[in-house]
């Protein structure tokens, strides 16, 4: 698939989206899980923040019906890159560069602009880049020349 083809359809939907890549960031350390004790009953919930949110939200509810107060236990933590990848050169039509977020078994791959790459991994709707798609790549399928 080509970065001008996804459509909302496809979030959420694996995929395997080709581009050249146009901008590489440094690994950053993410929160991926959160587990909070509920101060009422003691059981324990877990949260799963976006990965683009940077803030730990607590439960909405416990089973228990308690809302407020949850303690936070503990945080599941990893690490990921964010790299944005273009159309290629040639393509007609609009193109908006779509981020794709690396997971940890993808970081140290040795990554370079003007790399031309097939991913795969699942479409999501980025909140923080204006609605624009995104994709979290869990695998490279292949790496230059495509
Ligand atoms: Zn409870």
């Amino acid at each position: 698939m080509r970065i001008n083809q996804i459509r909302v359809k496809d979030i959420h939907n694996v995929v395997e989206l080709i581009g050249e890549v146009c901008s590489i960031r440094e690994p950053e350390h993410i929160i991926i899980g959160i587990k909070w004790e509920c101060p009422a009953c003691g059981t324990l919930l877990t949260t799963r923040p976006s990965i683009e949110d940077k803030k730990t939200y607590p439960p909405y509810r416990c089973p228990c019906g308690r809302k407020h107060n949850f303690r936070m236990i503990s945080q599941e933590v990893t690490d990921i890159r964010k790299i944005k990848i273009k159309e290629f050169e040639g393509i007609i039509g609009i193109s908006i560069p779509v981020s794709v977020w690396l997971s940890e078994n993808l970081i140290d791959e040795n990554i370079k602009r003007g790399d031309k790459i097939k991913f795969k991994g699942t479409i999501i709707l980025s909140k923080r880049e204006q609605n624009h798609y995104s994709l979290i790549a869990n695998e490279i399928l292949k790496l230059n020349p495509l």
